[in-house]
Formats: structure tokens, sequence, C-alpha cells
């Protein structure tokens, strides 16, 4: 499903010169894409998160002029009350020391690099502090203040959805972002973007997870559906996908355009990247 106009926005796709001069040419925004590895039912490939992540990403540097680093693929344990737990087989988590220490990393070396605004684009429930935790070290290790024209955005794309998306697609029954795991929203944008990877014959079908509202470690597995999923994909086709997918990067796009201005830098020569 890749395009050639996808692959031109992968920092990893292109050589060290041409994004030298990519990032002398103006204001250049790159964008890191932060997953995980983790169960996402039977119906979802484990690395779910992080393939929407890339591939959003892809759509909103294409319509802004930014560039994608390779992707966080790893994430911050998995939750039992928003991504079924920890201790299910095909979770394969990092720590939070080793999500803040990748993140302050990759955010210092890029910005030391030239590149002017980093934007962490997470798909991953659980990371999110961890992120900001690792962007605010980056930022204190560099000495930025708020005047300074580098600066490092982040956002989980979920928080992108419209009121009006999510009524179309949930038609009043949205169970939250939190137990959207393995759910409507997921399975749509999967089957949008990568339909060879989602099995619907095999998709749960259940009731969202009834979870207290307290966390209890070490978790009690029977809390979650055998599933792995935390609410079902009932509903979910590629035409919802593509209402997700291209109302989100629209709007993603006008923010970053909004807050970090222009394009951000001169967009590649057709063919220069492969
Ligand atoms: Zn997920």
């Amino acid at each position: 499903m890749t395009t050639q106009d996808d692959r031109q926005v992968k920092l990893a796709r292109l050589d060290a010169h041409t994004f030298a001069d990519w990032v002398r040419s103006g204001a250049p925004t790159v964008l890191v894409p932060v997953g995980a590895l983790e169960q996402h039912g039977p119906h979802l490939p484990m690395g779910t998160d992080a393939i929407l992540a890339e591939r959003i990403a892809e759509g909103v540097a294409a319509a802004t002029g930014a560039m994608v680093a390779q992707p966080i693929t790893y994430g911050y344990r998995s939750q039992q009350k928003s991504g079924g737990g920890d201790h299910l087989v095909g979770t394969t988590s990092v720590d939070a020391a080793t999500l803040i220490g990748l993140t302050r990393c990759l955010v210092r070396s890029l910005l030391e690099q030239g590149v002017r605004h980093v934007v962490l684009l997470n798909g991953h429930y659980e990371n999110y502090q961890f992120l900001y935790e690792g962007v605010d070290l980056a930022v204190r290790d560099l000495g930025l203040r708020a005047d300074d024209e580098r600066c490092v955005l982040l956002l989980s794309y979920w928080d992108y959805v419209s009121e009006d998306t999510l009524e179309a697609v949930y038609h009043g029954a949205f169970p939250g972002w939190d137990v959207e795991h393995g759910g409507v929203l997921e399975t749509a944008l999967m089957l949008h973007l990568e339909p060879g990877l989602v099995r619907m014959d095999r998709a749960a079908d259940h009731e969202p997870a009834q979870l207290p509202r307290f966390d209890r470690l070490p978790v009690v597995p029977a809390r979650t559906p055998s599933s792995g999923c935390l609410s079902a994909p009932r509903g979910a086709d590629a035409a919802k996908g593509q209402l997700l997918f291209d109302q989100v990067v629209a709007d993603l796009a006008a923010d970053l355009t909004a807050e970090l201005g222009g394009r951000p830098a001169a967009a590649l020569a057709a063919g220069s990247v492969g």
C-alpha cells in the first residue's frame, strides 16, 4: 500500500546529503511516529499502533512538507485498563526509563542536526507521559526557551477525531478511547490502510470490558476479555477507516501548519527518494 508519494516523506529512505539540503532549506519539521508491539486481539497485527501512527504521519507529512522519521515500534507497558495488560502473550514492552531515554535521545539528536520542529505522533495509549518526560528532558538538555525557534509538539492521533466523525463511526455508542483497544477505531483504520493484515473472520464480538476504577497490581488476568480486545470491532469497515484517516490527517496537518507556520521546508524533488 506504500506509494511513491509516501516514500518521499520517509527519512529512512533518504540519503544524508539530500536530507542536509532539506534541513538547510527552511524550517524543517520531522514527525516521529510512536507505537508498540502489543496484542490486538485475534484479528489485528501486533504492530497496529506503530503502523497506524506511521501511516497518519506520512499523510500529514505529504500535506505539510514535513518528513517522517523511523517509528519507535516498542511502547511502554500495556496496562489492563487501556491495552489488556502486559501479561498477555504477544505484548512486548519497554519500561518507562527506556522510553524516556529513547525519546530524549531522538529529540535531542534531531534538533541538534538543524531540524527546527519535532512532532511526536503517538499511537499507543500508555506511552504519552513518558514521551512527554523524554521531550521535557531533551528541551532542558538543549537549554531551549519559549522564544527559541526550535520546539517539540506531542500528540496522540485519536485526540484529533472530531465529534462529527465520532458520531458517523459509532452512532452514539462510543466506548471511550481507553477501551478502544482492538476495537472499531483501530480496526476501521487498518481495514482502510492495511486490509491484508486484518482478519475480520476472527474478530471478537463482546461488550466493552468492564474494568474497576482502580488499578490493581499484579493484575487479575480474568478481568481482561479473553479476546484481548477491550471493545469489539463490530461495525468497523474500510469506509469508516477512510473517514477517520482523512479527517484526522486534514485536521492534524492544519494544526501543525497553524502552529509551526507554512510549508516548513522545501518539498523534495520528485524522484529524489526511492
Ligand atoms: Zn492499539
